[in-house]
């Protein structure tokens, strides 16, 4: 991604109800983003690159958009919100090839992310959500009121950039807010097509997308106009984006980076549970917040597990996403790419053993196959960091006690996975993680309807679910005392 004058931009940012390129008249000094993809290192689009008038244009039509959109009943933006979900469902194809192009991931992961996207508008639209109840006592009626905050900055990462800004969406609107979504420089293009197809289906100002270099972010999260930052990214980023959220006291939710732990009990059935944690490790080629990124594996299975995981490893297919057969695509971008190989070679360097060495081609395009580490140390760069990519650590554990206390010994806290037979053990052990979500037996995938949030330095607030909803307001009580 870089920032350069010139090429008319390949999509429109949605603002106020206009689909935007050009700021003013003057469309051949325009500032856009080349978009690379991963897979080739060719440009596949331009983004705009907003101008701080484009960005305050965004805040303000969002901010008169609220003004009505407020006043709607929870019931008329539930169908705004069904509206949304048919539109995108009927263009899974074409945004899905976009989603590859620019986000690297293979195209029939890209097709499960756009319908993810549609699914998960229309859970809202059908989630149990009231926004005034009332309870009458013989002395008091009192009504609790959930009232939408105003205008919230969708901030989303460049690793699942549509299904993240679906979360974002979604709760915002329901809750009677109307929101500016900004995607990662990285990976602007499906979030900006997704925006012109909605440009008719949603009313003017009530859901915009703007594009930008890196001091897009900042400026939006500073913006005067901005009530909540829903913010997804990592721990870093987010320490920033609080920062700027309190001068406005803006709310923020936070959801943020993770390290975390799967933990293999020894009486799994290995044949199924190998394949599971493989795939919780290296789904989107390990760029998921959730992946798993320490598995420790019981003594007992510890070998035979490392054996078919290795296997798994060695034989899956990495390549261009949008060829037959690929289930692993590149590294999103170059600067993810030379972190983690520079991880590897590190790895390597320490001494520690490694049971696939993945491959780093030559040539175009950010590959980097699986590489298995076999029982590093726990303070290895490989064990207390966030990899972002296909490489993963085998951990030996013998008790119960030892393993809960090294799988907590992390400065994140956002999710992890047990596997065992014994779901009272398992669900006892992953009590004890210091986690927002614990799969058991299962990948890690969060769903509409439950409460997902980060602990410790993982992230602040969680998304999804009624509670997800309700971050999304201010609480009012109405309280009557009768005559
Ligand atoms: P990032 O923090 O670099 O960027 C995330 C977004 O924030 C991008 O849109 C970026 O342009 C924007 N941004 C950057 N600096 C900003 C600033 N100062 N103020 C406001 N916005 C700013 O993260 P990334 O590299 O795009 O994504 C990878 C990280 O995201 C990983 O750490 C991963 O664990 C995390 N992540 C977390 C979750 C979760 O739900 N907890 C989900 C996906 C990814």
């Amino acid at each position: 991604m870089t920032s350069v004058i010139h090429p008319e931009p390949t999509h429109r940012m949605l603002i106020g109800g206009r689909l935007v390129s050009a700021e003013g008249d003057a469309p051949d000094v325009l500032n856009v983003l080349d978009v690379v993809n991963p897979a080739t290192e060719e440009i596949v689009g331009h983004a705009p690159d907003a101008t701080d008038a484009q960005l305050d244009a965004a805040v303000s039509a969002a901010r008169r958009a609220f003004e009505t959109w407020r006043t709607t009943s929870v019931d008329e933006r539930r169908a705004v919100l069904a509206a949304c979900a048919s539109t995108v469902r009927a263009h899974v194809e074409e945004l899905a090839v976009l989603l590859t192009t620019e986000q690297g991931k293979p195209l029939a992961d890209a097709r499960i992310e756009i319908a993810t996207f549609a699914d998960w508008l229309d859970a809202h639209a059908a989630m149990a959500y009231t926004d005034d109840e009332v309870t009458e006592t013989a002395t008091h009626r009192v009504r609790v009121r959930r009232v939408p905050l105003g205008v919230v900055a969708g901030i989303v990462p460049w690793n699942y950039p549509v299904v993240i800004a679906a979360k974002k969406i979604a709760p915002a609107l329901l809750a009677g807010n109307t929101i500016v979504v900004k995607p990662s420089p990285f990976t602007p293009l499906t979030t900006l097509r997704i925006g012109e197809l909605l440009a008719d289906v949603v009313p003017a100002g009530v859901l915009n997308t703007i594009s930008g270099g890196d001091s897009l972010g900042p400026r939006l999260t500073e913006h005067p106009g901005i009530r909540k930052i829903a913010f997804v990214g990592s721990t870093a980023t987010g320490r920033r984006v609080m920062a700027s959220a309190a001068r406005n006291l803006a709310r923020v939710t936070l959801e943020l980076g993770g390290n975390d732990p799967a933990i293999v009990l020894p009486d799994v059935d290995l044949d199924e549970v190998v394949p599971r944690v493989f795939w919780t490790c290296f789904a989107n080629s390990g760029q998921l917040c959730i992946a798993a990124k320490r598995v420790y594996v019981h003594e007992d299975v510890y070998d035979a597990f490392a054996e078919r995981f290795a296997e798994l490893a060695r034989t899956v297919k990495v390549g261009n996403g949008l060829e037959d057969g690929v289930r692993l695509g590149p590294l999103q971008n170059r600067a993810q790419y030379e972190k983690v190989v520079g991880l590897i070679k590190e790895t390597v360097g320490s001494g520690a053993r490694l049971l696939v060495e993945g491959a780093i081609p030559d040539g175009p395009g950010y590959f980097v196959h699986p590489t298995v580490v076999d029982d590093p140390a726990d303070d290895s760069a490989i064990v207390t960091r966030e990899p972002f990519g296909p490489v993963v650590p085998l951990l030996r554990f013998r008790d119960v006690d030892d393993v809960v206390r090294r799988a907590n010994d992390s400065e994140y806290g956002l999710s992890g996975t047990v596997w065992s037979r014994d779901i009272g053990a398992a669900e006892e052990l992953a009590a004890r993680i210091e986690v927002g979500t614990v799969w058991i037996n299962q990948e890690a995938i969060p769903t509409p309807d439950l409460p997902f949030g980060g602990h410790k330095a993982s992230g602040i607030g969680v998304e999804n679910g009624l509670e997800g909803v309700l971050e999304h307001t201010d609480t009012q009580v109405l309280s009557v005392r009768r005559a």
